[in-house]
């Protein structure tokens, strides 16, 4: 089978002001900052699900803005948030009496509250969006306040020892005995969105396509120093975590404004010397919405 093409994917990330991603081929908005509306103008109408990571302001601030452009009869787009903030039906309120004449074609079914492993499928692409449980926000006992999030492509295919077999051989025994009979089924990670985290091992993870991480920090003594090491990670850390992966590529955003964009490049530059991963390495820089990420210059090519 051949290999899927790069997936379309947009975005603006800077920590503390705004971050969202956008990946075309899933209708899939990744957060919703400030200015994903105007990002992404009418390509705003194609999203069909937003996938909060948690209620901290820079990462949902977008959503009146998006919600009263973008509602329609239909109820869409979804909103999947972690199950236990309160600012999501806050939220929902506020704006039920702010935009209720836009809002009420959706009103009640557009928020979806999520917990680990619950699982949303995504239009007519056959891939799942799977949320996972991070420690950005740790509320105690069983309580949701932070996700990430995993799309899963499913395949299914024509057991080897069914090829050759009519239609009407394949039918009898599908509708006789299940589609597991004559079908195998496999699934693969496409995409992983780590969201706002501490560093994780590499198995937390798993391989995957695309995985698009934080490195609120250049370096870890930076995060220490700021008390931040327990809520975000760093790149010295990320990527040898991510060498560890089998990616196709790797994009990194959620910088710090204390860094310019040129120590930025060098520290990517510098921590891909070192580690090699055999993936290309892309960043989304403070301050700028990138266009299709994937087809852009890496500062690493593999
Ligand atoms: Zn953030």
């Amino acid at each position: 089978m051949s290999e899927p093409s790069p997936l379309t994917i947009s975005g603006f990330s800077t920590a503390l002001y705004a971050t969202w991603y956008f990946v075309d081929e899933l209708g899939l908005l990744l957060d919703c900052g400030d200015g994903a509306c105007a990002g992404l103008l009418q390509k705003s109408r194609k999203v069909r699900t937003i996938a909060i990571s948690h209620a901290d302001r820079d990462h949902l601030t977008g959503l009146p803005q998006f919600l009263q452009i973008n509602v329609r009869e239909k109820g869409l787009p979804l909103v999947i948030h972690p199950r236990d903030c309160g600012s999501f039906p806050a939220l929902r309120d506020f704006l039920h009496d702010f935009d209720r004449f836009h809002l009420e074609a959706g009103e009640g079914n557009i928020w979806k509250p999520f917990e680990p492993g619950a699982l949303h499928s995504l239009g007519k692409s056959k891939a799942r969006l799977e949320a996972i449980r991070n420690r950005h926000i740790e509320a105690g006992g069983d309580q949701v306040r932070s996700l990430s999030y995993r799309v899963i492509q499913e395949h299914h295919r024509l057991k080897p020892e069914c090829q050759g077999w009519s239609s009407e051989a394949i039918a009898e025994t599908r509708n006789r005995l299940g589609d597991a009979a004559v079908m195998d089924f496999d699934s693969r990670s496409l995409l992983i969105y780590s969201a706002d985290t501490p560093i994780e091992d590499s198995r937390f993870w798993g391989d995957t396509g695309v995985l698009i991480h934080e490195a609120t920090f250049l370096h870890s003594e930076d995060a220490v120093s700021r008390g931040q090491d327990l809520r975000h990670s760093a790149l010295d850390q990320v990527i040898p975590m991510a060498t560890n992966l089998k990616l196709e590529a790797l994009i990194l955003g959620h910088f710090s404004t204390r860094y310019s964009h040129g120590e930025i490049r060098a520290a990517i530059a510098e921590e891909c010397r070192r580690h090699r991963p055999n993936f290309p390495v892309f960043a989304v820089l403070p301050g700028e919405v990138n266009h299709d990420i994937l087809r852009g210059t890496p500062i690493w090519e593999a």
